[in-house]
């Protein structure tokens, strides 16, 4: 049936890269052997998924989004995919994405912008606007994503579907292209809490091939959702992030949803965060400096591409001609920005000085924390916008990220889930929850009991 779907609407929404019709309906015929030989199944056997195409998949195409890995066809699962398959999971296919993650409206994929199911002429987010939009066109009940200062967040919020960044290390980065290794995070993507939660279990856990993955027990996220309560539950609203520059119907939303939270029993506390309205601008160094140094990688050697290489050039030629032609204007962009941050004479001004608001943010949410049990915010200034207002416009493009960007920073939980419609244009507007590193568990409980 999904497969009948994406043959029916991704003509016009375009949220796949690459459809693996046979090894979706292999898959799915796999479990259903397995429940006539009554063999124990997954804990999500044969539910379709739709993989964002920054996971690695052995023998599926993996682009993310990019020119460079045109053609490439990974040898090895990344570990979120190897767990997705041993939970019995059905593989769609790959989703589109900004080019290497980098953007906030999948305008920067090399193979064209996805479209939001709301409106077609408008963004579903970035970058992992191609798995939000396959939920809200209901092209796949379950998705991936991966968030470094937003990804799975903002196109949640502006497609009226759940996404959630898991605490840093909660999920393996095995096998998922990098882009800034100290920030980004695999994270479910859903159409409700209690999905989002069931696909937390099977993803999230201890990995020794990643250096930084968590080896302590996943918070127990699908009982919280299950649970969904806030009765005495302390909650802050960020000062911050509710006021100037938010678009109005998003405010009214998100003044509902505290309302709402007071009525169910929370008590509300007014929070405030001095350092994250610098977040954007430290975010916007560090980000790109991991990347200038992570991208390094692809050098038309190792992977996919390889431009003029008729035998008359030098190695170098080959790999600068490569690079010219296989990476789009936004990713020239960020390496040119974190080659000059790191570079001897300005890593103290740049990167050091980042680096130092990165520790007060850290500060902010410490002190909030020992005041509340989650914070909450709008997640986006405003719906989603028209295809191609912001593309030119760098600025105004990260200025999307403003309310996302503290908790990659600082590596704790953040979710974001549907508030309603902004009244102006009928648009789906996006609640943030944040819970301290290791509690991931209060976003499902506090998203389940207001959803
Ligand atoms: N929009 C942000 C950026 O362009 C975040 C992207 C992400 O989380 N991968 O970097």
């Amino acid at each position: 049936a999904h497969l009948d779907r994406i043959a029916a609407v991704d003509e016009k929404v375009h949220a796949f890269l690459h459809v693996d019709r046979e090894g979706a309906l292999a898959q799915a015929r796999a479990v259903d052997a397995k429940r006539a030989r009554g063999e124990r199944l997954g804990p999500l056997a044969g539910v379709p998924l739709a993989l964002k195409d920054i996971f690695t998949t052995e023998g599926v195409p993996t682009t993310c989004g990019s020119r460079i890995l045109e053609g490439w066809i990974p040898p090895y699962d990344a570990t979120v995919t190897r767990r997705l398959k041993a939970a019995d999971v059905v593989l769609l296919g790959k989703t589109n994405m900004d080019e290497f993650a980098m953007g906030s409206s999948t305008e920067n994929s090399a193979f064209g912008p996805t479209g939001n199911p709301w409106d077609l002429t408008r963004i579903p987010g970035g970058s992992g606007g191609g798995s939000a939009a396959a939920l809200a066109a209901f092209e796949a009940p379950l998705a991936l994503g991966t968030d470094t200062g937003g990804s799975i967040r903002q196109p949640a919020a502006v497609t009226g579907t759940v996404g959630v960044k898991p605490t840093y290390g909660a999920v393996s980065r095995y096998g998922m292209v990098a882009f800034s290794s100290s920030l980004d995070q695999g994270g479910p993507c859903a159409r409700t809490v209690l999905d989002a939660a069931l696909l937390h279990e099977a993803i999230a856990g201890h990995d020794p091939l990643d250096s930084t993955s968590i080896d302590a027990p996943v918070p127990p996220v699908v009982e919280a959702a299950r649970t969904g309560s806030v009765a005495g539950l302390r909650v802050g609203v960020i000062k911050e992030f509710d006021g100037e520059g938010f678009q109005a119907g998003v405010r009214q939303r998100f003044a509902e949803s505290v309302e709402l939270l007071r009525e169910l029993g929370a008590e509300i506390v007014e929070v405030s965060c001095p350092s994250f309205d610098k977040g954007l601008a430290a975010y916007y160094l560090i980000a790109p400096s991991e990347a200038s140094s992570n991208l390094a990688r692809f050098d038309a050697i190792r992977y996919g591409l390889r431009a003029g290489d008729d035998g008359t050039r030098s190695a170098e030629e080959v790999t600068s001609l490569t690079r010219q032609a296989g990476f789009g204007p936004e990713v020239k962009r960020r390496i040119m920005l974190g080659t000059y941050a790191l570079s001897a004479g300005y890593y103290d001004a740049y990167y050091g000085s980042a680096q130092k608001v990165r520790t007060l943010i850290v500060r902010d949410f410490a002190a909030a924390f020992e005041r509340v049990d989650v914070l909450v915010s709008p997640t986006t200034p405003s719906t989603a916008f028209p295809i191609g207002e912001r593309v030119d416009d760098p600025v105004a493009m990260y200025l999307t990220d403003l309310c996302t960007i503290p908790s990659p920073l600082a590596g704790n939980a953040a979710m974001s889930l549907p508030c309603g419609l902004a009244p102006e244009d009928g648009l789906p507007v996006g609640l943030q929850i944040i819970a301290p590193a290791m509690a991931d568990d209060r976003l499902y409980r506090v998203g389940a009991a207001v959803e």
